[in-house]
């Protein structure tokens, strides 16, 4: 990554008075996506549904767990899931999730937020995620990072990724904190899903995605991310490259 390619990423969008990172938690911050597909892939088997490969639990990221069950059901059945198929179908899919053995923290992924904090910038979680073992762990694998009242999770939002509304409440969130008035424009989003850097362009957060999964890097920049890592390692190794033009 150049220095000319992010200048002309910040040309595009308009400048960025960075005060607050907003990361995602699935595949940025731990290395979960593989258990999530998996545990999708063997649910939908599981209840009859035929066609759903591991690579489609990827695109579906970021989704609850009920908009991606009567997707596939609207597509193999023709009908959406009733809604005790669907708490059936999901309670499945977790319980082989928690069986999976422990995500890891992604590589690069501490260091990039011990980065973030130190440069004065304030990072925060913004995750569709209700995974309460995850969730649990932020602060063993994480110390010293993250405020509780800087979290958005499952239990804050209604409608989830790819709408706007988990980056919108995450911003308000920081104004209600922090106090005083703040834009889009004083924030970024990093994302690895598809449907996660929609919700935050949607947002009007400039949005760097890492594309620590299978899916093309098409698949993250036709939804409108600004800027594109290959992991978390390399943003983190680019941090001290991007502050400055994020701060002026
Ligand atoms: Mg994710």
């Amino acid at each position: 990554m150049t220095n000319e390619q992010i200048l002309q990423a910040l040309h595009a969008y308009g400048p960025v008075h960075l005060k607050a990172v907003m990361f995602d938690m699935d595949g940025v911050l731990y290395d979960s996506m593989k258990n999530h597909a998996v545990s999708w892939h063997e649910t939908m088997l599981h209840f009859g549904f035929k066609n759903f490969p591991l690579e489609e639990a990827y695109m579906h990221e970021g989704r609850t767990g009920a908009g991606t069950i009567n997707i596939v059901s609207q597509r193999e059945r023709g009908h959406d899931a009733t809604p005790e198929e669907v708490a059936e179908i999901y309670a499945y899919k977790a319980e082989l999730f928690n069986r999976c053995p422990k995500a890891e923290p992604m590589q690069g992924a501490y260091e990039l937020l011990q980065k973030v904090k130190a440069s004065g910038i304030t990072p925060m979680i913004v995750t569709g995620s209700g995974q309460k073992t995850l969730l649990g762990r932020l602060n063993t694998h994480f110390p010293d990072i993250f405020r509780p009242e800087l979290m958005v999770t499952a239990f804050d939002v209604k409608m989830g990724k790819p709408n706007p509304e988990p980056y919108l409440m995450g911003m308000q969130k920081y104004a209600r904190y922090q106090g005083g008035t703040f834009s889009p424009s004083n924030f970024i989003v990093v994302e690895n899903a598809p449907l996660g850097v929609q919700a935050a362009v949607a947002a009007g957060v400039f949005t760097i995605a890492v594309n620590t999964g299978p899916l093309p890097d098409e698949a993250l920049l036709s939804q409108g991310a600004n800027l594109l890592f290959p992991s978390m390692q390399s943003l983190c190794d680019h941090w001290e490259q991007l502050l400055p033009l994020f701060t002026q």
